[in-house]
């Protein structure tokens, strides 16, 4: 072939008769990269960023051009070998690999009978639907959740699931999610990149930090690596694995030391101008001061009169009020007594002299004049931290969080843009969470919810009326939830009492000394006090038996990996379901394995959220391949199925522990109101995206059309949803995105116990345990004490699981699961680049290929995850070294915002900083390939 031949065969591959606009509805946060996809006689034959994303603010770069190598990829998928295109059921062992191919009618017969089963047996709590973020977008979850739900199954809450939740974040403003858009960055004058490596894990958003420098922003990594990120960088900061709150706080006394706070935003902003008593560390309360007083009326020191005043609830201003941050004063109590009080801001400056750059610096490595550097810089620059979601998989993560943020409020630096930090979100698109509450299509239902939602926060604000509209929706989520109506459980409880964990959690020696009493008495006092009344499910006696998961892959992500579930959970089980468009490692170890259409060939969405702030979709680009169904197909046709059996089995109703009764006989029609919601992909497209037009999230008149159309819109508003309220921002047509305007411009209080943000936290646990103030504390050697330490992050490039079996995309690794490992250690053990290396702790062992480098430092191990299990020799993985301890303290509950609604406060394991041994496998090491 010659040279013109050759461009002619070039040429005929980017032959299209076809566009359409789509993106990739997975969960590689934050995504919506809006592409271009090219078909060719019914088939996908490229794709493209489609780089047509707006300027928003003039000066500020957009954000184009979105996209990565896996969504270049992506399309290849439609026919990997891993696609499953009918529906099987297990011919063999669990996990032996036999399957026989069945009908539709036959695999969902056969599950409708074992939902009957297990609800006959046991009820409705022992069919368990794991929350994921369903690799098929907001439509591939999302039925299936509707089927749980009336069926009382339990549904884990996909945050915990997935442990992405900030306790840190949580503890201080009383939510998890606040997130700047990407572009927002661009303004910071510093920006700080901590427990993240950009260059791997936010592919599409990256160039921003390169922006920023042109503009004069100056880009700091610390990490304990030295990540690919560290080039693109001005400073590069090695911190001792898990010591960043060492760090902070060092940073913080550096601030304070040298009176470089910001003392009005400290005053206004957060809790440490609240007065704390000396004799039992707790907040003065009205109560204390006055028969019948408000347990949650918090006081200041006041300059003007040198007296205790009222701090405001109904607003963060303190009018005419000059707070003391010092000192120490005497009150008057009821009953006559007088106690010492201090500012909680005093008893942070004493705690804080423990933490002189030198002393921190022993703590975490960093030099004590970078300490001092970094401080002088955030108190003197719009400064934005982002702190990626590594440091919330540490055991004391929440401490981390609490001492960067501390750093934040020092340095008023949040709530204006090029400041804050963030974490994720799902908001902007209110369309789904209304969907879910609608019993018949059109509008008019929507404008019916709208107003019954307005009508259910009023009255709650009723009660008290200096309560926020945020506060007021927080409520009646957390209501919702306690009533069976919230999109889950915190699935704690299932892992207690069923999952094998209660042993491992109780084992002292791998939690935190402060935890002063064995953890099952802290888990007793927080149900016996009713802290998780009404989600703390399923108890003891109610044994799973049924297990379904749409798009994840417990199998890959389950702290403690297949030892934990074969072990402990399989066994319990008579039948567990995977749907999903391929062959994960947990369809392997499934009964059956539904196929589901894959994002190319179904109407849905990828998880919108404010770092894009665009809503982009996924559309029917060309068929399902196969006997392959979208999941909304699936669940409907489950629905019937379930329907008819229970009326051959006569089984007509189900009650739960809670003695709720649900009907059996007509569950189809209840699940689609009668043939109104619910239907198919298309259907309830249009109904999200009208209805996401009409709570304000897109503009007046949107349409699926116009998405369509156009590939990406960008929000308007934060709607009705209670995500969106957490934003706390205004969205302006042409600013960037920041959080938290509404409190630090408008004076809206927070949702904490404090209405500020909290620093102090006064539960008496956290009393106890010496957490009341951020601090630093050692990471406990989970999994025994063991020499190295097991870190962790996304693959290199992000590549997740459902893409690292490509051959394209594994031909841009080494092809093999590997681990990191220090050059000093590896030549201190024998091995060599390349050797087969065991990993191994008090828990379990997997191996893989050394990867010898000077990048990670002496005592750190990294296994990136994103492997399947099929892909290591054994299957077993670094995730079968992990106890998945949890803190004790995040079972705390009856104090002001400890409580759960979905997605927020709850105990979520752990997976960072394991303890582990090394060595060089007895057997041959694998080659590169
Ligand atoms: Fe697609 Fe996600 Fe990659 Fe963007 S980051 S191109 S949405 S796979």
């Amino acid at each position: 072939m010659n040279e013109r031949e050759t461009e002619q065969v070039y040429r005929d591959r980017w032959r299209w008769d076809k566009t359409a606009r789509a993106t990739h509805c997975v969960d590689c946060y934050p995504g919506n990269c809006p592409y271009h996809v090219f078909v060719k006689d019914g088939v996908i034959v490229g794709t493209e960023q489609s780089g047509t994303l707006p300027v928003v603010e003039h000066g500020v770069p957009d954000l184009n051009p979105m996209g990565c190598q896996k969504g270049a990829a992506w399309h290849l998928s439609l026919n990997a070998r891993e696609r499953v295109l009918h529906p099987l059921k297990r011919a063999g062992e669990r996990g032996e690999g036999r399957w026989q191919e069945v009908s539709w009618e036959q695999a969902l017969t056969e599950i409708a009978d074992h939902l009957l089963d297990a609800i006959e047996e046991v009820g409705p709590e022992s069919i368990i639907h794991e929350g994921t973020p369903a690799e098929g977008g907001l439509l591939g979850g999302m039925p299936f959740s509707r089927v749980a739900s009336l069926l009382g199954a339990i549904r884990t809450d996909v945050n915990a699931v997935i442990n992405d939740n900030s306790p840190g974040t949580y503890l201080t403003y009383g939510k998890f999610d606040p997130v700047i858009s990407v572009d927002d960055s661009f303004h910071a004058e510093l920006l700080i990149y901590a427990h993240t490596n950009p260059a791997y894990t936010m592919i599409p958003s990256a160039h921003i930090a390169t922006e920023a420098r042109y503009n004069g922003t100056e880009v700091v990594l610390i990490a304990p690596d030295c990540s690919p990120s560290h080039v693109h960088m001005d400073y590069f900061v090695p911190v001792r694995p898990a010591t960043d709150a060492a760090l902070a706080l060092g940073m913080a006394q550096v601030i304070v030391s040298e009176g470089l706070h910001n003392v009005d935003f400290v005053r206004e902003q957060t809790d440490l101008a609240l007065l704390v008593r000396a004799d039992n560390g707790c907040f003065l309360r009205e109560s204390d001061l006055a028969e019948g007083g408000r347990d949650d009326q918090f006081y200041v020191s006041d300059a003007r009169t040198r007296a205790p005043a009222k701090a405001p609830r109904e607003t963060l201003s303190l009018g005419d009020i000059e707070p003391y941050l010092e000192g120490a004063y005497s009150v008057r109590l009821r009953d006559d007594t007088t106690v010492e009080v201090s500012p909680a801001f005093e008893l942070m400056r004493q705690r804080l002299e423990s933490y002189t750059p030198d002393k921190a610096s022993a703590m975490c490595g960093v030099h004590p004049d970078v300490i001092r550097m970094l401080a002088r810089k955030a108190a003197s620059r719009r400064t934005t931290i982002i702190i990626g979601m590594t440091a919330n998989k540490y055991y004391h993560g929440d401490l981390m969080l609490r001492s960067y943020l501390l750093v934040l409020a020092l340095t008023g630096n949040w709530g204006k843009q090029g400041t804050g930090s963030s974490v994720w979100s799902v908001a902007g698109f209110d369309g789904p969470f209304m969907y879910g509450m609608k019993q018949s299509d059109g509008m008019e239902e929507t404008l019916r919810l709208v107003q019954m939602m307005d009508a259910m926060t009023a009255m709650i604000k009723s009660q008290d009326p200096t309560m926020t509209d945020e506060m007021s929706r927080v409520e009646l989520m957390s209501r919702a939830a306690t009533m069976g109506g919230g999109a889950g459980i915190p699935p704690a409880f299932l892992w207690y009492y069923h999952w094998g964990y209660r042993e491992d959690w109780n084992r002292p020696e791998w939690n935190d000394p402060g935890m002063k009493r064995p953890f099952d008495d802290y888990v007793r006092e927080s149900v016996d006090r009713g802290w998780w009344q009404g989600v703390a499910h399923p108890g003891a006696d109610f044994p799973p038996r049924v297990y379904l998961e749409v798009g994840g892959n417990a199998v890959r992500r389950t702290r403690g990996g297949l030892t934990r579930l074969l072990n402990y959970l399989w066994p319990q089980l008579k039948c567990i379901i995977s749907v999903d468009w391929r062959m994960s490692a947990t369809g392997m170890f499934s009964d059956y394995v539904l196929p589901a259409a894959h994002h190319f060939e179904k109407v849905t969405f990828p998880f919108p959220n404010p770092w894009t702030m665009h809503l982009t979709m996924g559309d029917r680009i060309v068929e399902p391949a196969g006997d392959s169904r979208p999941e909304t197909e699936i669940a409907l046709l489950l629905t019937q199925k379930v329907q008819e059996r229970a009326r051959a089995r006569n089984i007509l109703t189900s009650r739960d522990a809670s003695g709720t009764v649900r009907k059996l006989d007509d569950f189809a029609e209840q699940y689609t109101s009668g043939g109104k919601v619910f239907t198919d992909d298309e259907t309830i497209a249009r109904e999200w995206v009208a209805d996401s037009a009409t709570a304000g999230n897109l503009p007046a008149g949107t349409t699926l059309d116009t998405l369509r159309e156009r590939g990406h819109i960008r929000f308007t508003g934060w709607g009705k949803g209670p995500t969106g309220y957490s934003q706390s921002s205004d969205i302006s047509p042409n600013e960037t995105h920041n959080p938290f305007r509404w409190h630090t411009e408008n004076k809206i209080p927070y949702p904490t116990l404090t209405r500020r943000a909290q620093f102090y936290i006064d539960h008496p646990w956290f009393i106890e345990a010496d957490e009341h103030l951020p601090r630093h504390k050692d990471d406990p050697p989970q999994g025994g004490d063991h020499p190295f330490v097991l870190t962790s992050g996304h693959n290199r490039w992000s590549i997740h699981s459902m893409n690292i079996t490509d051959q394209l995309l594994s031909q841009t690794h080494r092809g093999l699961p590997n681990v990191v490992i220090n050059d000093g250690d590896a030549g201190r053990l024998g091995i060599s680049d390349g050797d087969e290396v065991e990993v191994s702790n008090d828990i379990g062992s997997f191996t893989a290929a050394a990867k010898i480098s000077p990048s990670v430092q002496p005592g750190q191990v990294i296994s990136y995850n994103g492997w399947e299990p099929y892909q290591y020799r054994t299957w077993n993985t670094a995730s079968d070294l992990e106890p998945g301890m949890v803190k004790w303290l995040h079972f705390a509950g009856g104090y002001g915002h400890l409580k759960y609604r979905p997605l927020q406060w709850q105990p979520v394991p752990f997976d960072r900083g394991v303890r582990v041994r090394l060595k060089k496998a007895a057997t041959d090491a694998p080659k590169d390939s």
